[in-house]
């Protein structure tokens, strides 16, 4: 059985959103440009920024609006078994908790919160995460890598992320050996 591995955060709930809403800033997610975000203009450090996003907040971002035709997607292939993989921040694992139930509960029972996704890497495992890092982390330890489109990655141009996904995932799944599309 080949496995999917699916990142939360952005691919499938929308974290920018939820932190606008949080904080009361209007932070258009366009503008984030790199991994860390603009801390200042919520007008915040790194940390008290991070430190700030309680559980409830985890449990209430709200899906993305193409999360349910990703899921569908990744699902509807045979093949493959999907598993929810996303960091925690601080100790608000229970928050993601919270969400995964409320949102996916067909996931309820398949995930795994840690912040080293690299360890469920291997020549059957694909990750879907819109971090770099994570990707990048995962190709190197054997697995195989799809960055999400995001305004903080390099495919920060696509317009249409589902439509990226499914081309990218064919080719991954194709009999070419390809270990990560770039
Ligand atoms: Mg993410």
């Amino acid at each position: 059985m080949k496995r999917i591995f699916l990142d939360v955060d952005e691919p499938l709930a929308d974290f920018v959103g939820a932190a606008n809403t949080f904080y009361g800033v209007s932070m258009p997610k366009e503008e984030i440009t790199k991994w860390e975000l603009p801390y200042e203009r919520y007008g915040k450090t790194h940390n008290s920024f991070w430190d700030g996003l309680n559980e409830d907040f985890w449990a209430d971002m709200p899906k993305q609006p193409w999360c349910d035709e990703l899921v569908d997607f990744l699902e509807s292939q045979d093949d493959y078994s999907v598993c929810l993989l996303t960091a925690p921040n601080r100790d608000n694992a229970t928050g993601k908790q919270r969400w995964i139930r409320k949102n996916l509960p067909i996931y309820k029972d398949h995930y795994f919160i840690g912040p080293t996704k690299w360890h469920c890497a291997g020549p059957d495992s694909i990750l879907i995460d819109d971090r770099g890092k994570n990707c990048e982390d995962f190709v190197a330890a054997g697995g195989r890598a799809i960055v999400f489109p995001a305004p903080w990655n390099h495919r920060r141009y696509c317009t249409d992320p589902i439509k990226e996904v499914k081309w990218l995932f064919g080719l991954l799944d194709s009999k070419i050996k390809v270990m990560e599309v770039v």
